[in-house]
């Protein structure tokens, strides 16, 4: 058993020109993988943590031995988070989300403003975050590097890659036009689908 790079559900090409294919086959084949990678080789030896789902283990992250948590928390965190981040864009997204989301969302322009701008200031390498807190609370914020929200014990669903490795291609140093780009690519029906799942009691 080991954790596997799941597959893309549309082509490399699938997001122009809004996200370019060379940027998609690189940031899937060559990053997310050696995350993978990286994931498995922490936890050899580990068989224990290995048949827990990633989400289960970053949101128990204290319970994984201090050896090899912060190499844990980047290579799992990466994993979990470019799994959602590949499943919330879709080549027919943009607009605006619907139904019990909208409602909890409020404002689309005042929620656009401030996933834009937490994902515009976060300094240096990053994700910006649409998340269910504990109480089923919406919030936005972003976090560093590949720290996963669920170790805060927040859900995310919907989330923005901000690391220069996702748009440095295209868009080079112009990190606002890539965010602007994004919005025309989320798949609102894939985030109210998580939304309804977190409501859901289990
Ligand atoms: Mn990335």
């Amino acid at each position: 058993m080991s954790f596997q790079l799941p597959q893309l559900p549309y082509d490399f090409k699938a997001l122009e020109p809004h996200i370019d294919e060379a940027t998609m086959q690189i940031h899937h084949d060559k990053h997310h993988a050696g995350y993978v990678d990286k994931l498995n080789a922490a936890l050899a030896g580990h068989p224990d943590l290995v048949e827990k789902s990633i989400e289960d283990i970053l949101r128990n992250i204290a319970l994984v031995p201090e050896d090899i948590r912060q190499a844990v928390i980047n290579s799992g965190g990466g994993h979990a988070n470019h799994t959602l981040f590949w499943q919330i864009m879709s080549p027919t997204g943009g607009g605006e989300p619907t139904g019990d989301l909208q409602k909890a969302i409020g404002d689309f322009t005042k929620f656009k403003e401030a996933f834009t701008n937490a994902a515009a200031t976060r300094f240096g390498s990053g994700w910006a975050w649409l998340v269910i807190k504990e109480d089923k609370s919406t919030a936005v914020y972003s976090t560093a590097n590949q720290d996963s929200p669920l170790m805060q014990g927040d859900t995310p669903i919907l989330g923005l890659d901000v690391w220069e490795h996702a748009y440095y291609l295209k868009y080079q140093n112009k990190r606002p036009d890539y965010i602007s780009a994004f919005f025309n690519i989320i798949n609102w029906e894939k985030v109210g689908e998580l939304y309804r799942s977190i409501q859901l009691p289990h």
